[in-house]
C-alpha cells in the first residue's frame, strides 16, 4: 500500500462519518476507502480489486466506472456554463428533458433536483398543492406501501414502509398512510390463485378507511428494490391502476432504482403497462457521474399549475439551488447516448435472465436460499434457515455472506450494517455492461461462499 493511501485511511477514520454504518466496528477494522473504478471493477486504498455487483454500493453506476466521455461532456459544459438557477433553463437541461420524455410516452414535464429523496419531496409538494388548488386542501393524503423505500428526508421517510429505516426518527410528517406489501413469497393471504389482485385490493381498503376525498396520491416502486427485491405478482398493477382511477388518486411511480434500464426496460413501470401521473428518477439518470434527479409529470398534472395570470396562487412555489447545476444534465445526456449506443437496456435484460438462471440453479443446491427473484439486473436472493417454513435467517448471516463474498473479490452488499430493511435478501445490482464471464464469477463466488457457510 502506498504511503498516501495509508494516510487517506487514517484521515477517513478520524474525520469522515460514513452513511448507514455503525462506527464502533471501525475501531477494530480499517474503514473501506475506494480509490478507483474501471468498467465493473473497483479498487480500494489497500489495492484490493473487486467485481462490484452493487453498482457503487447503492445500485447507481449503471453504465460502469471510468467513462471518460461523460467526464469530457461534463468538463465541456462546466467551461461553457456551470450553473444558472433553475428558475431559468439551460441548454443541457432542455436537451435532456426532450430526450428523456421521448422514452416516456404519456409524460410531459421534467422538474430537476439532485437526489431521489428530493425528487419524491417535489412530488409530495405537487400533490399537496393540487389538493389546495382543487380540493380545498382535503385530498392531501399520500399512501405508501409496506417495504417500499422513498428516501432519507423526514417526508420521504414518512412515506417509507421500512421500520429499520424509520426507527428513532419520529414523529413523522402527517398525512402519510401505509398499506400492505405484495410479496407473494411472504403471502399474507395464504396460497391463493389471485394473489396479485388481492394484494392490490389492500390499497382500496385503505383508501376507503381514510375516505377517498382525503387521498391525493399513492407512491409505489414498480419493483420494490431495497425492501427485498419484490416483483409484483400477476394482476397486481392492472388492479392498482383501476383503483387509482376509480377514486381519482394520482399514481406516483418511484423509479429511483428501476429507471434508465436497471430492470431490462427503460423504466420499470413499462414492464406492466402502468400509466403513471408522476415518475421520479435519480440513480441511473447520469449513472451517478453527477447528482441529478427528475420529477416527471403528465401534462394534466403540470396544467394544474397553469392558472391565468390573475391567479397568483397557482405556481409551484419550490426551488432547489443545485437543480441549476449543468453537470447533471450534461452527464445525463452522455449517459443516455451510451445506454443507447451500447444497447445496455437490452444487455440488462439478457444478462439479468442469465444471472437469474444461475441463481435459481444455486437455490436447488443450497437450502439457505429460500427465494430468488427480480427483473433485469435487479435481482434478490432471500436467505432462510428453513426452506419449507421460510424462516428468515438471522440478519447477521446475510451480513456474513456479503463479507465472505467481499473477501473473495465480489461486492454484493454492505458488510457493516444491518440487513433488516432488506428482509434478509441479498441484492445483486451489477453494472449494465455485465458480461457472461462476470455473471459466472458472481454465481460461482456465491456458490462457494454458501458451501463454506453450510460446511461451518
Ligand atoms: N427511492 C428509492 C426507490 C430508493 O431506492 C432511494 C435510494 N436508495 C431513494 C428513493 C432515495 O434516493 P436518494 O438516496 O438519492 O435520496
Amino acid at each position: 500500500m502506498s504511503i498516501e493511501n495509508t494516510a487517506v485511511i487514517e484521515q477517513d477514520r478520524k474525520h469522515v462519518w460514513h452513511h448507514l454504518n455503525q462506527h464502533s466496528v471501525l475501531k477494530s477494522q480499517d474503514p473501506m476507502v475506494m480509490v478507483k473504478g474501471e468498467g465493473s471493477r473497483v479498487w480500494d486504498a489497500k489495492g484490493n480489486s473487486y467485481l462490484d455487483a452493487s453498482s457503487g454500493g447503492v445500485w447507481c453506476v449503471n453504465v460502469g466506472y471510468g467513462r471518460s466521455s461523460i467526464a469530457e461532456a461534463v468538463s465541456k459544459q462546466l467551461t461553457e456554463l456551470n450553473f444558472f438557477a433553475s428558475t431559468a433553463g439551460t441548454v443541457p437541461a432542455a436537451e435532456f428533458a426532450e430526450k428523456l420524455l421521448a422514452k416516456m410516452p404519456g409524460m410531459s414535464r421534467v422538474y430537476y433536483a439532485s437526489s431521489g429523496s428530493e425528487a419524491n419531496e417535489k412530488a409530495f409538494k405537487i400533490v399537496r398543492q393540487i389538493a389546495h388548488l382543487k380540493y380545498g386542501g382535503k385530498k392531501h393524503k399520500i399512501l405508501y406501501r409496506e417495504r417500499d423505500y422513498h428516501g432519507s428526508t423526514i417526508a420521504a421517510l414518512s412515506a417509507t414502509g421500512q421500520e429499520e429505516r424509520r426507527k428513532q426518527y419520529g414523529p413523522f410528517a402527517p398525512g402519510f398512510v401505509e398499506f400492505p406489501h405484495c410479496c407473494e413469497y411472504r403471502s399474507q393471504f395464504g396460497d391463493v390463485s389471485d394473489y396479485g389482485v388481492r394484494a392490490a385490493k389492500e390499497l382500496e381498503k385503505v383508501i376507503l378507511q381514510e375516505g377517498p376525498d382525503t387521498v391525493g396520491a399513492v407512491i409505489l416502486e414498480p419493483i420494490t428494490a431495497g425492501g427485498g427485491v419484490i416483483t409484483p405478482p400477476e394482476g397486481y398493477w392492472p388492479t392498482i391502476m383501476e383503483i387509482c382511477k376509480k377514486y381519482d388518486v394520482l399514481l406516483h411511480i418511484d423509479e429511483v432504482v428501476c429507471g434508465l434500464g436497471r430492470t431490462g426496460e427503460w423504466f420499470g413501470y413499462q414492464h406492466y403497462g402502468i400509466k403513471p401521473d408522476i415518475v421520479t428518477l435519480a440513480k441511473g439518470v447520469a449513472s451517478s457521474y453527477a447528482a441529478i434527479s427528475c420529477t416527471v409529470t403528465t401534462e394534466e398534472v403540470f396544467n394544474e399549475f397553469m392558472a391565468d395570470s390573475s391567479d397568483r396562487e397557482a405556481y409551484f412555489r419550490d426551488i432547489s439551488t443545485f437543480a441549476g447545476c449543468t453537470a447533471g444534465p450534461a452527464a445525463a445526456l452522455e449517459n443516455l447516448r451510451i445506454l443507447e449506443q451500447e444497447e445496455l437496456v437490452h444487455n440488462s435484460k439478457m444478462m439479468g435472465d442469465y444471472l437469474l438462471e444461475g441463481l435459481i440453479g444455486l437455490q436447488a443446491k443450497h437450502p439457505i436460499i429460500g427465494d430468488v427473484r427480480g427483473k433485469g439486473l435487479l435481482l434478490g436472493i432471500e436467505l432462510v434457515s428453513d426452506q419449507d417454513a421460510k424462516t428468515p435467517v438471522d440478519e447477521s448471516v446475510a451480513v456474513k455472506v456479503a463479507g465472505m463474498c467481499m473477501a473473495k473479490g465480489l461486492i454484493i452488499g454492505r458488510t457493516n450494517r444491518s440487513f433488516a430493511s432488506l428482509n434478509n435478501t441479498l441484492c445483486l445490482c451489477p453494472v449494465l455492461t455485465l458480461s457472461k464471464q462476470e455473471a459466472d464469477f458472481i454465481v460461482t463466488t456465491i456458490d462457494e461462499v454458501l458451501a463454506q457457510l453450510e460446511a461451518s
